[in-house]
């Protein structure tokens, strides 16, 4: 789950290079998440093309309130 703040619809408003050139590409930023799934924070991003992201790549422990997957690692390690 992640959270996506009004913050946005203002920096949305500036002219994207890319925008502006019509090429094909996302806003959100691309989650890697611990168990080689790809997730975008843009809702409707159906391509999940690294090139397609302007944004830096995170890993989904980086995510704000973290990640599912981090909690199974976590639980993981503990019975181990
Ligand atoms: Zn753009
Ligand atoms: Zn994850
Ligand atoms: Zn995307």
């Amino acid at each position: 789950m992640l959270v996506i703040t009004d913050e946005r619809e203002v920096t949305m408003v500036t002219t994207c290079p890319d925008c502006t050139a019509e090429l094909d590409h996302c806003h959100g930023s691309l989650v890697a998440h611990l168990d080689a799934a790809v997730e975008c924070t843009e809702p409707g991003c159906v391509d999940l093309d690294r090139v397609r992201h302007t944004l830096a790549e995170l890993t989904c422990e980086e995510v704000d309130g973290g990640c599912t997957c981090v909690v199974e690692l976590a639980e993981l390690l503990v019975a181990s």
